[in-house]
């Protein structure tokens, strides 16, 4: 045996594990060729049985994934590139985050896609109604269900597999498979790829955006009782929640985005976890936070008396409790969603006209860097707090 150093002598050289690697790596595109195959064979077979016609997209699934007998009679493993999935990876996780991309639309180009996503975001999610299109408008005609026989098959892109060594494989409706390059030609573009996240996080958007609609809604018909005031903040739970009567009259599931939304969570559990901040005045500055923090933290956890003042001191003026008659209410922002929930990073921001916005991080007020740190101080235990946690905690060292 002989040790050699690193770069002194074959085959402990650069090259030599480059050339393994390139070996390594024509043997992974060779078994994902493979795999688009199998699954080519499977979306045709189906196809032949339903008069020349894909199956639609699937139901259950995360988009974008075919349906139907197709879907139900898989190897769910062929939908991971041989080269990415791991010892026991389980179907879960592979249709969480499937390899190939199925759109069951003709989608020729990029302004098809386009116009596909329009398609799929306007219908909220509702795939049933999105195959039953049976085509969509597009920018140069319709595009069409995928079938057999339609014209130009050998530019009609049936699976699309993102991300493999700096391109991926394309599956064909005639059947040919190509090896694309990142950026050389559609549909293996940033673009097309930026196109497909916008439409799976357009769906959850449009259902957030929905919910707090909702919940304007709900909060301005609260408000008529009590003569157009709205909610004071919760003296239990998380900070910057409505009281404890708004919410005993609110659909506590609301409080959560739709797209985080987990089977079976209780109202508790939500209640401690809430998506969409309530500040229960009208905030309308980084200053004016600022200030409404300062009288936050001055209440010292007693939201009671912190929300019966009708105004607070602001730095122009006085910050208004609020009121369903408040001048500008398309300016008075009432929820603050989470940043960090869709993409891109920001949020949607009710205002008591009823309006929603969805705002990008750091491009207008609220949805900002410094909102949320201004917010930070409301979390941290008061020195109480701390002093009791101290003392349970010596006393059980002991
Ligand atoms: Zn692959
Ligand atoms: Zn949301």
């Amino acid at each position: 045996m002989e040790f050699v150093e690193y770069d002194d002598k074959f085959p402990m050289t650069e090259e030599f594990f480059d050339a393994i690697f390139r070996g390594q790596e024509a043997l992974d595109r060779v078994k994902c060729r493979e795999n688009v195959a199998a699954l080519g064979a499977v979306l045709a077979n189906q196809s032949q049985r339903d008069g020349g016609v894909y199956p639609g997209l699937g139901l259950e699934q995360k988009p974008f994934l075919f349906g139907g007998e197709a879907f139900a009679n898989l190897d769910i493993g062929l939908l991971r590139c041989p080269r990415m999935g791991y010892e026991g990876e389980s179907h879960e996780e592979i249709l969480d985050d499937a390899d190939y991309i199925y759109l069951g639309y003709a989608v020729r180009s990029q302004e098809d896609l386009e116009a596909y996503m329009d398609a799929y975001v306007a219908v909220e999610g509702n795939v049933e109604a999105f195959m039953a299109l049976d085509e969509i408008v597009g920018p140069e005609g319709r595009l069409e269900r995928l079938r057999s026989g339609l014209p130009d098959s050998d530019s009609i892109p049936v699976l699309i597999e993102f991300n493999h060594y700096g391109g991926g494989h394309v599956l064909y409706l005639d059947g040919h498979i190509e090896y694309i390059a990142d950026e050389t030609k559609f549909p293996m573009t940033e673009a097309a790829f930026d196109a497909i996240s916008r439409g799976r996080d357009g769906v959850d958007k449009a259902a957030c955006q929905k919910r707090l609609t909702a919940l304007g809604e709900s909060l301005a018909t609260y408000s008529k009782d009590g003569g157009g005031r709205y909610p004071g903040l919760a003296a239990e739970h998380e900070p910057f929640l409505f009281d404890e009567e708004a919410l005993a009259k609110l659909d506590i599931g609301f409080l959560r985005c739709p797209a985080y939304r987990e089977e079976g969570e209780s109202d508790e559990y939500i209640l401690e976890d809430a998506d969409y901040i309530y500040l229960g005045f009208a905030v309308g500055s980084q200053a004016e936070i600022d200030a409404y923090m300062e009288a936050y933290l001055a209440a010292e956890g007693d939201m009671k008396a912190f929300s019966a003042q009708e105004t607070l001191p602001g730095p122009q003026g006085d910050i208004a409790r609020l009121r369903a008659d408040l001048p500008n209410p398309a300016s008075i922002p009432v929820l603050v969603e989470w940043w960090t929930l869709h993409e891109p990073d920001g949020g949607h921001v009710l205002y008591l006209d009823g309006h929603v916005e969805y705002i990008v991080m750091d491009d207008k007020f609220p949805m900002t860097e410094a909102f949320f740190d201004a917010l930070d101080p409301a979390w941290e235990p008061s020195l109480l707090e701390e002093f009791l946690w101290w003392l349970t905690d010596g006393l059980l060292d002991y």
